[in-house]
């Protein structure tokens, strides 16, 4: 694995949770220089340097350049820290014929079917009187496959039912206590954890596979490939602008949430930033609608035994660059500004780039940006890595295609216009 790759998968595999995902970007920055901020009331620092503020599943970053112009503007790569996967229930605990099983709701739009024969760990966070405890475990769960001996249609097409069919077993006899079990792997007594947040992760580590090692299989590269592009990018450029990373939580349920990129969350920390800069509040809505976002999120490539689901002019290919997410409808946001851009930030980088735009029959999905834009009102270009299995259990994308997206994000922190 070359050495981005070796850092990706390090980041994946040691983020099994949204939660999980936030304490490593802050803990990165922390390394770089950043300044963790509480997240309380009260004025910021407004000193150049590095700053990081997590709330919850959400984390915003950003640098404050040594030279601040009058009317600053802002430069944010905007992505999310979350997965599709299964949720624990609140009373996890059950048994059928024998065997403790956990209960579990669905989280997203998940691919259901490359969940099974999985050895799946629980991830997330335990919450007692004082403090938060990030969790994980070793693999201690599976959802097994029906035999084919006792269903012998189900090539024709699986069908599962989401309440009966993908419930986790963890053992044999008794129910058992979960979360007691999953206590133990945070140092914390069974008995203290008041509440929890905890969801299904797969425990097989990132790799490169394919001939040629092309391409890069882990789980959750939607969208952590784009939130480690943002950071490592954020980390190593140089800009004139304010720069901001935006991974919010909740993308995979809508966003409308106090940390997706529905709620305030993002508002409220852009206007404390102009505060600490002496901005006036009756400039701040003005400078928001005249920063730029770059949102980042996972891409559809062209897949080898489906072509006839892509428009037969846009087939996006492993390899060959970042890809411009165009919409006629506005799920994604480029227009004919942003693809300017776009091409601009992969030439100064030189990346290779490419355009995705769904066949008029597939509706199209869609990311955080217009949801954002159409709150803050900043100019929002959709693009991100193709991906291939995107929100199956591992996905898969091309081994050079993470690099090249952390290079045209530097590239577009670095751009002098707005
Ligand atoms: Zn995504």
């Amino acid at each position: 694995m070359t050495q981005y790759l070796d850092d990706l998968a390090e980041f994946i595999h040691t983020a099994p949770s949204p939660y999980h995902v936030t304490a490593q970007v802050a803990q990165r920055a922390a390394e770089a220089g950043f300044t963790v901020l509480d997240d309380a009331p009260g004025p910021w620092p407004s000193e150049p340097g590095g700053y990081v503020l997590v709330r919850d599943g959400a984390v915003i970053a950003w640098k404050i350049p040594e030279q601040v112009t009058e009317y600053p503007t802002f430069h944010i790569v905007g992505a999310h820290t979350d997965s599709p996967t299964f949720r624990v229930k609140p009373l996890p605990d059950n048994t059928s014929v024998g065997y403790a099983r956990v209960g579990v709701e669905v989280y997203g739009g998940v691919l259901v079917n490359s969940w099974l024969d999985r050895d799946l760990g629980f991830a997330g966070r335990l919450i007692t009187a004082d403090e938060q405890h990030l969790v994980r475990t070793p693999a201690m769960a599976r959802i097994p496959q029906l035999a084919i001996h006792l269903d012998r249609s189900v090539n024709d097409g699986l069908k599962l039912d989401r309440q009966q069919h993908l419930v986790p077993i963890v053992g044999v006899g008794d129910e058992t206590n979960i979360l007691a079990e999953i206590a133990k792997h945070a140092d914390v007594e069974p008995e203290a954890v008041q509440g929890f947040d905890l969801v299904l992760t797969d425990t097989q580590a990132p790799a490169t596979i394919g001939v040629d090692n092309d391409f890069f299989a882990a789980p959750r590269l939607d969208n952590l490939v784009s939130v480690h592009a943002g950071l490592r990018a954020l980390l190593e450029s140089e800009s004139e602008h304010i720069t901001v990373l935006a991974a919010f939580d909740h993308e995979e349920v809508g966003s409308e949430t106090r940390t997706g990129a529905g709620g305030p969350l993002l508002g409220e920390m852009l206007g404390r930033i102009l505060d600490s800069l002496n901005v006036p509040a009756t400039q701040h809505q003005t400078m928001i609608s005249h920063s730029i976002m770059l949102s980042a999120d996972g891409g559809h490539l062209v897949h080898p035994n489906y072509p006839e689901r892509h428009d037969p002019q846009h087939y996006p290919l492993p390899n060959a660059g970042p890809i411009l997410k165009v919409n006629a409808t506005q799920r994604y946001l480029s227009d004919g500004h942003g693809a300017a851009k776009f091409v601009g930030w992969a030439d100064q980088a030189g990346v290779p780039h490419q355009v995705f735009v769904s066949k008029n029959t597939q509706p199209s999905g869609s990311t955080i940006g217009p949801i954002s834009a159409t709150r803050l009102g900043m100019e929002t270009i959709d693009a991100g890595i193709g991906l291939l299995s995107m929100h199956s259990v591992r996905e898969m994308c091309g081994a050079q295609d993470p690099e090249h997206l952390a290079k045209l994000a530097v590239a577009f922190y670095q751009d002098s216009r707005r």
